[in-house]
């Protein structure tokens, strides 16, 4: 079974799935081999790998996910950006992945490279993550000499954290048609991007399905045990942090109360995206397994 028809299928009790990315030191490289072990024992649907801004970690994304395949049962969904790359050197790579066995994507844009205010797009590059939806699947039907139907390709969605001023969350309509323009392009499922109030997954998938959007979205969390990383997350992804949520970790005692808490309301927002249908939760776990799996435990998942 692929990634594609995982959360499709009858069986009980919502897709669990963790984010790794390569290790950039040998330090990280002995936490990664650990927090596999730890995760891959849980018996997830698939670990995801991601790939650097512009193809940076290539190499390394590469090896990290060939030791999923070789070292562990679990499966190994590659993520893939086009942004800054031609069609070409992307299908060069697309292919040695196949070829190594690989047959679960994660389509994205890419951010162009911060900070260079020179930087052009390859002029025979893709622009869209639809784009390289469709590349995907041409690839693997020369590949595979299939419809490439064997393949799975997932791609990503956006619930935000924007209100209006009744306080009602509100989905950025654009997001919203590049949703619909994906599933148009072939994708089977989309991951959403961290959000922190279950309201705005809720109205992600409404305003979605209203458009005309059937495939699955999967919902994206984060622990939420760690302020530090919580505020460096809305640098990274613009989504804003509750500020009552960060109060609430700040004002505890010491660390450990700080975590306590993180890992109860993190319960609630997982027991939340559920009762909204989330068909599956898949965890940024930045390489590290003690909060997912405590998280796991007290949400009463595995
Ligand atoms: P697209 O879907 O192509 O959208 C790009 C922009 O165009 C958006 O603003 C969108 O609203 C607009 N747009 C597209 N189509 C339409 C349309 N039809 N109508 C109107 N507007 C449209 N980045 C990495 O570099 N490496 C990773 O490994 C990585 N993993 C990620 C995993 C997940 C689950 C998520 C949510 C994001 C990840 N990202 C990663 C970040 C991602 O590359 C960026 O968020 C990027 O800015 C957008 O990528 P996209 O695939 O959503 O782009």
């Amino acid at each position: 079974m692929t990634t594609a028809t995982l959360y499709r299928s009858t069986r009980p009790g919502p897709g669990i799935s963790f984010e790794l990315y390569p290790p950039r030191t040998p330090k990280g490289e002995a936490t990664l081999t650990r927090t596999v072990g730890a995760l891959a024992e849980i018996d997830p649907d698939y670990f995801s790998i991601t790939y650097g801004a512009s193809g940076s970690t290539r190499t390394t994304s590469r090896d990290l996910i060939g030791r999923i395949l070789t070292d562990t049962p679990i499966t190994p969904l590659a993520h893939l950006t086009c942004v800054g790359a031609c069609e070409d050197d992307l299908a060069e790579y697309v292919s040695s992945l196949l070829q190594a066995g690989v047959r679960d994507f994660l389509a994205l844009r890419g951010d162009p490279p911060a900070g260079q205010p020179d930087w052009r797009p390859h002029p025979e590059g893709l622009t869209r993550a639809s784009q390289l939806v469709q590349l995907l699947r041409r690839l693997a039907a020369e590949h595979l000499g299939t419809d490439g139907a064997d393949v799975s390709i997932s791609v990503a969605t956006y619930p935000g954290g924007s209100y209006d001023d009744a306080g009602r969350p509100v989905v950025a309509q654009d997001d919203v048609s590049a949703l619909l323009e994906k599933q148009a392009a072939g994708a089977d499922f989309a991951i959403t991007q961290l959000f922190y109030d279950a309201r705005h997954y809720a109205e992600l998938v409404r305003a979605a399905r209203a458009a005309g959007v059937h495939i699955p979205i999967v919902a994206g969390l984060i622990p939420l045990t760690d302020p530090g990383r919580l505020r460096r997350m809305v640098e990274l992804t613009g989504v804003a942090v509750p500020p009552e949520l960060l109060t609430h970790l700040d004002t505890a005692p010491d660390k450990e109360e700080a975590y306590r808490r993180g890992l109860a309301a993190s319960v609630q927002l997982v027991h939340d995206v559920l009762e909204h249908g989330a068909p599956g939760i898949h965890f940024y776990t930045f390489n590290s397994s003690r909060a997912v799996l405590d998280l796991l435990h007290a949400s009463g998942l595995r």
